[in-house]
């Protein structure tokens, strides 16, 4: 029986059904379903109100933090390496890199296998476990950054960019704005691996995750809440510090009660001027939970995998290069998964 016979895309997303009555589910559903494997906790991944979720125990910490606890019915915990049948269906999670708990899904049925990479990224993130390859005969890829513009920085340089700043500017707040689930941790984490150990501040939206990332082993350091105060109060005491909020809220008011800020934004799209430009920001940080060009083409070298598919993004100059190297390739052009919280 051909792969694509058993898992194809559908409505509610990559979905998996043999024909035994207990094999299907739904991988990231977009719609409410039955079954769902997730593979992260990034919100276009991990949705609450399905009956049933499968993920590693991280993703479903993560799930809960953000939903509450009663986000599905009911819930199983899938640790990396562990193995789960589901009719004639197994199903193994192993590390993707992306962020805290993310999970590739290998799938093996009728003597295949299907590695489902959800979002990866190869570079160090001192978070969460590395990537790792899995021999198999299809793997679904995504394709965020799959044009060969796309070179992301070595992390270290971008932190380092980041501490230069706070020596030649001791007197301004550096505000910076990342996304709350795995860029914020990220970048706390990278801080401390590159010697920072003062105290950095949080905006209030930053708070719970990185608690939880504590609370699961992750060291940040001293976090401190970055709040403004009694009725909007000032924070003289900010001064020369580093300031972690959301993108929405660095250029708003709220970042205005800082004292002179220095407005930063930490993503991979910062490598597109523009993109910086736009949004206010005066010191771009290229740091990417993704992977780059070079890394897609890298991490299929690193699999050869009979087959590969390409979820969303950039699908069209993937498939031309793993063609022209002799590696069959189709887009599944799955709708619904945004630029990520990236
Ligand atoms: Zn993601």
């Amino acid at each position: 029986m051909p792969v694509s016979s058993w898992i194809k895309p559908e409505a509610a997303g990559l979905s998996v059904d043999t024909g035994h009555e207990d094999s299907r589910f739904v991988i990231d559903a977009l719609r409410k379903s039955d079954r769902v494997v997730v593979t992260h906790g990034h919100a276009d991944h991990s949705r609450p109100g399905h009956a049933h979720v499968i993920a590693t125990p991280e993703t479903l910490a993560i799930m809960a933090t953000r939903y509450g606890e009663n986000f599905t019915e009911k819930q199983t915990p899938l640790a990396y390496g562990e193995t789960m049948t589901l009719g004639d269906v197994t199903i193994r999670m192993e590390p993707a890199g992306h962020v805290l708990g993310s999970a590739q899904i290998v799938i093996d049925h009728g003597g295949k296998r299907v590695v489902v990479s959800g979002d990866y990224k190869r570079k160090s993130d001192p978070t969460c476990p590395a990537f790792k390859p899995v021999a198999c005969d299809v793997f679904v890829t995504e394709a965020t950054f799959a044009l060969p513009v796309f070179r992301h920085p070595k992390p270290e340089g971008e932190i380092a960019k980041l501490l230069t700043s706070l020596q030649v500017f001791p007197d301004r707040c550096h505000v910076i704005g990342a996304y709350s689930l795995g860029k914020a941790q990220r970048l706390i984490a990278l801080l401390r691996q590159g010697g920072y150990q003062r105290p950095i501040y949080l905006h209030g939206a930053q708070q719970k995750l990185c608690q939880l990332y504590q609370d699961l082993g992750v060291d940040l350091g001293d976090l401190r809440p970055a709040t403004a105060g009694e009725k909007g109060k000032p924070r003289p005491d900010l001064a020369g510090q580093i300031v972690i909020a959301p993108p929405s809220a660095i250029a708003d008011k709220w970042a205005r009660r800082l004292p002179d800020p220095l407005v930063i934004m930490a993503s991979g799209w910062m490598q597109i001027r523009q993109r910086a430009k736009q949004s206010g920001v005066e010191m771009p940080l290229i740091l990417s939970d993704h992977a780059d060009w070079h890394d897609l083409l890298a991490t299929i070298d690193d699999i050869q995998p009979g087959e590969v598919w390409v979820t969303h993004g950039r699908e069209d100059a993937l498939i031309r290069a793993l063609t022209l190297k002799g590696i069959k390739a189709r887009a599944l052009s799955l709708i619904g998964y945004e630029d990520d919280a990236e």
